[in-house]
């Protein structure tokens, strides 16, 4: 029975399609030479250029307290990019259409994310505001965050995410209106670069209902502050 799991984990692993490749239906070769952006490398081979970088930053990766490390940076990194894994539409899956009439807005405020940022695989940290007029139906309030961790668990800019999230709930939800919020702290502005601490980047997407209404526009914002 073991036998048979691993072997079939083997054999998806021996795909080597990367996750985000598979997501948009891209093909690429399958071979370490090749180098095609679909390709995704074994286990080992992740291993193995996490102990090149600790190398090249100038320590023995062989000394006793980095032998496992390129064990658990690889570990580490599943769990930092476990959002390539998950499938939105199913995540979205299910609209509650039984709310007793309610058709006003939804507001979720603070979800915390942490992600990193694609130029610099930095993390950053901060939090999601979400609200929407709910059209057929509304989404669990906990969809939201999974939604949220889906995105943040991804290479990105802060822009893009934002920008992904309300997509994902204009095609899934279909409501009358988004507007979606992220505030974060880049730590490749605190640690490297300019190394400023305690800066927090605000970006702001708005669909439907909200969109070029300063009145929606400000009632979002009122909600936002209301309970700080
Ligand atoms: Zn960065």
């Amino acid at each position: 029975m073991e036998e048979l799991v691993k072997t079939q984990l083997d054999s998806i692993e021996s795909e080597g399609i990367s996750p985000y490749c598979a997501e948009i239906g891209a093909t690429g070769s399958t071979g370490l030479s090749g180098q095609k952006p679909c390709y995704r490398p074994s286990r080992e081979e992740a291993e193995a250029a996490v102990k090149t970088l600790l190398s090249w930053a100038g320590d023995n990766p062989d000394r006793e307290g980095l032998r496992d490390t390129p064990k658990r940076v690889v570990k580490a990194y599943e769990e930092y990019f476990q959002g390539y894994e998950k499938n939105i539409g199913e995540l979205l899956g299910r609209v509650f259409s039984e709310v007793e009439n309610y058709n006003d807005i939804v507001l979720v405020r603070d979800i915390s994310f942490t992600s990193h940022c694609e130029h610099h695989v930095a993390p950053f940290l901060g939090k999601a505001h979400i609200a929407y007029y709910p059209s057929n139906g509304v989404v669990g309030l906990s969809k939201l965050a999974r939604l949220v961790d889906a995105y943040a668990h991804r290479l990105q800019t802060q822009e893009t995410m934002t920008a992904q999230i309300m997509q994902a709930l204009v095609s899934h939800l279909k409501p009358r209106g988004v507007a979606v919020m992220l505030e974060a702290e880049h730590m490749c502005m605190s640690m490297r670069g300019i190394k400023k601490q305690g800066s927090i980047t605000s970006t702001v997407q708005f669909a439907g209902l909200f969109e070029n209404n300063p009145e929606q526009q400000a009632r979002f914002y009122t909600l936002l502050r209301g309970a700080r």
